[in-house]
Order: C-alpha cells, then sequence, then structure tokens
C-alpha cells in the first residue's frame, strides 16, 4: 500500500473505530521515511482512548498517538503522527476449515467439523464408526447412505 495522502479520505477516530471494530486486521508502522518499524495482525480489532493523561489510543498490541489523523481508502486506512505512519488493512474473516466424510475415514480418526455433502452445513456432521459413516443433523442425510449401503 502506497498511502497516497491525496487519494485517501480524513476520517475521524470514531469513524475509524466503527469501521474496523472486531474485524481481522493487519497493521504496519512505518517510520516518516517509509522504514518499517513493527507490523502486527489481530483476529479481533479493537482501539480505544487510553482514559486519564496519556494521550494514546490502545490496540492490541499496540499504542497509537490521538493526536494523529485517520486517512481512509476503501477496507484500508492510515494514520499519521509525530511518531510515524501506521498503514491498517482489513483482511477477509478467516475460512473456517472442514473435512469431507472421506477425510475422515482415510484418516482413521475423527476430524472436526465435518462439511455436509447434501446440504453444505458445517459442524453438524457426527461421524458413527460403527457404521463407517457420517450423519447429518441438520438435514437428516447420511453422507455416504448409511445403513442402506449394507
Ligand atoms: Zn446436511
Amino acid at each position: 500500500m502506497k498511502g497516497n495522502r491525496d487519494k485517501m479520505e480524513e476520517i475521524s477516530l470514531n469513524k475509524f473505530k466503527e469501521l474496523t471494530h472486531h474485524k481481522r486486521m493487519k497493521y504496519t508502522w512505518k517510520k516518516a521515511d517509509g522504514t518499517k518499524i513493527k507490523e502486527f495482525e489481530t483476529d479481533k480489532f479493537y482501539c480505544n482512548k487510553i482514559p486519564g493523561s496519556l494521550n494514546m489510543l490502545s490496540m492490541p498490541k499496540f499504542l497509537l498517538s490521538a493526536d494523529g489523523k485517520f486517512y481512509k481508502d476503501g477496507e484500508k486506512f492510515m494514520h499519521i503522527s509525530e511518531y510515524g505512519t501506521t498503514f491498517f488493512e482489513v483482511l477477509p474473516p478467516e475460512e473456517v476449515k472442514s473435512y469431507d466424510v472421506q477425510d475422515v475415514i482415510n484418516a482413521e480418526s475423527t476430524l472436526e467439523p465435518i462439511k455436509c455433502r447434501h446440504c453444505k452445513k458445517v459442524g453438524n456432521v457426527v461421524y458413527h464408526q460403527d457404521i463407517g459413516d457420517a450423519y447429518c443433523e441438520n438435514c437428516g442425510k447420511w453422507q455416504l447412505g448409511g445403513r442402506e449401503k449394507e
């Protein structure tokens, strides 16, 4: 991300908080000359004013000067203060990893969660070792036909 201030819209702290609250976020703190100082990533972002005398904003693993200004460009944000520039990027939510009944059979152990082959829902499928098949409690179907195949 370049961080071209001219192309970015200046936003308030409250707007920044609203647009980033509990999002997955990556942020990079750079010196004014562009040298990277630190990089952070969090699954649940927040930004709060620290009460009391410190004029700082609290966020996961990082403090930010409350005197700076926030800028916005789509899902990307920038904060400029006397301490440098911090770039924020909202990341897409982490994809839930799921397994197919065949993965469970191949692994010869229980893998969770299983995705239903029929209704595609994740997490409602229970593997039954005695049958060698998994049953979906959401749509009521066996993944491989259940007892019918015997
Ligand atoms: Zn199902």
